[in-house]
């Protein structure tokens, strides 16, 4: 038997396109052929359970070998095999329906994925390293011929009888010259550590000497020519012995003889029933996932099978303050085959924060971003995987509040991350999302509102919330709200800024305000006056004493009549301008805030005895003095005098005194 033919007509140009568009991604022709191989294996599999293949299974396997002096990566597997016709069918006709198109549209595309998925050019990713590719096959059918089909990476290809002598298929790729780095232990180790690490049919690994070397201490008699079709034949042979007595001693020295190890586990937990699962079997394969990572705090086991098909363990892990570290930690599997760590498109943004793996039969392998846009299936997963989130955190919530609480700190961050940018999360998180306050305290948003709202409602039915973002700094307003009976929460999260306008913007009847927003007897309008001891002509002098004396654009200087124990000067800024400033600076959307100056109100207060004693002081210079020393000493407490003018305000302290 012997068959020459032509790929199709069209294809002349195919394999440049492949060598040079997917060139950067061309460690994937190992994931094709063996997510090929793994199939094949299961493939036959069914057949036997299905009865159609009576003949033994043997154990079921998948090899992955390299030789560096043929230049050779073969993956063999003992699935179900090709016929020579099959092998015309599958891997010639299938493959290049689509040649032409290919080359058209994708002359200038770079997502080697979406070439490979969309023309079913899996097995032809093997041309990416190879210049030339063999196929050996034995299909399981009664009576098959084994075939062997040669193609160089022209459009021809050759078909003769094959001389395999087992079920199953062999892929031998002569690796080409700009591709001989994957002829390397350590590099091929790496590529099946990323992608085949959980496949379902025991992976072996090793060198072409290797396998001769263990393939001869395990079956001392084995002879490949006195093979037929039966394995019990094994030990009738003697001829091929002395071969195989060379071959031990020119490969290895016993001592280096190793047997190729399974590098797979091929149950990993989330293909195994919750029920059958300790937590130690939870961390553990956390740890196996992300050596060297902190404990997560928690997991949920996902498992639908309607309406798509889809199973994974998600861990929460302790949210730091820096979020983008965290991110690309799910791991998307189909059928244990790992696609990608992007998960983008398959999970909610905000739970992109969460680490461990998704697999779905319903993505397919060769997943593109374009693909996963368009896709239904992608969206309900979403959407599912949301809710599953939310349940578990409701449900920690309600069986254990203090441990609840505790966690927050680690939890908190994402919540709010998914309160902000997801609206049904934010409908179910409204019933465990918590705030704290400087004291520590922890108040879901319904206790923190009866808690607050008897001192803290406006003359219109408003319920202000007051919060701080560096307590040190703002710790005069904080003493002065607190005085007063004021709570201040506590909002010092990178995106706190946002929370609060998402929280301001749903709370019915809420206001929320930094401390420093205004002065603390301003910052709830009561409508309870306190009078002024100063005349209208006293204010007016007051006034232009302070604003000569600040002398700055930026400070806007009123004079007001505060309680007698509040302080003199008290520098604050309008709450709305400082917090689009802060969320200009996150980069949400208000880049227009963000090139605003920073401005101030100055208030000063009336009834304080230090403005009688600058009125009733001779002289404006020493009067300005006194001014100047007042409100330095107000941007001191808050953290706001530096470089020269802090110098010049020690200076004119040690004159003071
Ligand atoms: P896909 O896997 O998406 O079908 P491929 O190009 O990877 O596309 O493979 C084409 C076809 O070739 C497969 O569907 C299968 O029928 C056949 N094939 C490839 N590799 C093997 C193998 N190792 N054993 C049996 N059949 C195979
Ligand atoms: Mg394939």
């Amino acid at each position: 038997m012997q068959e020459k033919g032509n790929i199709s007509i069209h294809t002349e140009n195919i394999f440049p396109i492949i060598k040079k568009f997917l060139y950067s991604d061309n460690e994937i022709f190992l994931r094709e052929l063996v997510s090929n191989a793994v199939d094949a294996v299961q493939k036959i599999k069914r057949l036997a359970a299905l009865g159609q293949y009576n003949g033994s299974l043997g154990d079921p396997k998948v090899s992955i070998a390299f030789d560096a002096d043929t230049k050779t990566i073969t993956v063999s597997d003992n699935g179900l095999g090709m016929t020579a016709e099959e092998i015309k069918k599958y891997i010639n006709q299938i493959a290049f329906s689509g040649a032409e198109e290919f080359v058209e549209k994708f002359k200038d595309s770079k997502d080697a994925n979406e070439l490979i998925g969309k023309f079913g050019l899996g097995f032809y990713s093997a041309f990416m390293v190879a210049d030339q590719v063999e196929i050996q096959s034995l299909s399981f059918q009664d009576g098959a011929t084994p075939a062997h089909w040669v193609c160089d990476g022209s459009t021809e290809f050759e078909i003769t009888e094959g001389s395999r002598t087992e079920r199953g298929t062999d892929i031998i790729l002569h690796i080409n010259p700009d591709s001989e780095e994957f002829l390397d232990k350590h590099k091929l180790e790496g590529i099946l550590e990323k992608y085949c690490k959980f496949l379902p049919v025991p992976i072996q690994f090793g060198t072409k000497t290797e396998y001769k070397s263990a393939d001869v201490a395990e079956e001392e008699s084995f002879d490949e020519a006195e093979i037929v079709e039966d394995d019990t034949t094994e030990d009738t042979a003697t001829e091929g012995k002395e071969e195989k007595e060379e071959a031990k001693k020119e490969y290895k020295k016993p001592e280096e003889i190793e047997v190729p190890n399974i590098i797979n586990n091929t149950t990993p937990i989330w293909t195994k029933a919750p029920t059958e699962l300790k937590d130690e079997d939870y961390l553990k394969f956390y740890r196996e996932l992300y050596p060297m990572t902190e404990e997560p705090l928690f997991w949920i086991h996902l498992n639908v099978d309607y309406p798509f098909n889809l199973t994974g363990v998600l861990y929460f892990p302790k949210v730091k303050n820096d979020i983008e570290l965290q991110r690309n930690k799910i791991k998307l599997f189909s059928r244990q085959v790992f696609i990608t760590d992007e998960v983008k498109d398959i999970v909610p943004e905000f739970l992109m924060l969460l680490h461990g793996v998704i697999d779905s039969p319903d993505i397919p392998l060769n997943v593109s971003r374009s693909f996963l846009q368009a896709d239904s299936n992608v969206k309900k997963i979403n959407s599912y995987i949301t809710r599953k989130v939310a349940d578990k955190l409701a449900e920690l919530f309600k069986n254990d509040r203090k441990s609840y609480d505790e966690k927050w700190n680690d939890i908190g961050l994402f919540v709010k991350y998914g309160m902000i940018s997801d609206e049904k999360f934010y409908e179910k998180a409204v019933d465990f999302a918590l705030l704290t306050n400087t004291k520590k305290e922890y108040f879901t948003l319904t206790e923190y509102k009866d808690k607050v709202a008897p001192l803290q409602t406006d003359k219109d039915g408003k319920v202000i919330y007051i919060y701080c973002t560096e307590p040190e700094k703002q710790d005069s307003f904080i003493q002065s709200a607190n005085k007063k009976g004021y709570d201040v929460l506590l909002m010092n999260s990178p995106l706190d800024s946002h929370y609060i306008q998402k929280l301001e913007s749903k709370l019915e009847k809420v206001q929320i305000k930094r401390v420093d927003a205004d002065v603390v007897d301003k910052l709830i309008d009561k409508e309870e006056k306190i009078e002024s001891v100063l005349t209208a002509d006293e204010t007016t002098k007051v006034k232009a004493i302070f604003e000569k004396a600040i002398n700055r654009k930026d400070m806007k200087v009123s004079v007001e009549g505060l309680s007698i124990d509040e302080q003199p000067v008290t520098v604050t800024m309008d709450e709305f301008m400082r917090r689009m400033k802060d969320m200009a600076k996150m980069g949400g959307g208000m880049s227009f805030y963000g090139m605003m100056p920073d401005n101030y109100n100055v208030a000063i207060n009336g009834n304080h005895k230090l403005v009688s004693r600058i009125l009733n002081t001779e002289g404006e210079e020493a009067q300005m003095k006194l001014a100047k020393q007042a409100f330095d000493l107000a941007l001191l407490s808050q953290g706001m005098l530096t470089g020269a003018e802090l110098t010049e305000f020690v200076n004119r302290s040690l004159q003071l005194i």
